[in-house]
């Protein structure tokens, strides 16, 4: 059984990383990207995540996503 990257807890799909919490958090993430991407006319996955950081309106569970994806990404 896979633990979340995150929080520890258990992962029911062994593919994920993630718990679903943070799986929630993640997928929101992308779809808002593809957003973002489009509307600055290019923006890289880590521009993009310090942006978010930035903003005081992002939640606690997509901050801990950003700084795992951070870690991940370099
Ligand atoms: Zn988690």
């Amino acid at each position: 059984m896979n633990t979340c990257s995150i929080c520890s807890l258990k992962v029911s799909n062994h593919e994920d990383i993630y718990c679903s919490n943070h799986l929630k958090a993640f997928n929101n993430l992308k779809k808002h990207y593809e957003i973002w991407n489009k509307a600055f006319g290019g923006l890289t996955w880590v521009e993009y995540l310090n942006k978010l950081l930035k903003l005081n309106e992002t939640g606690s569970w997509v901050r801990e996503v950003i700084c795992t994806e951070m870690r991940t990404v370099g």
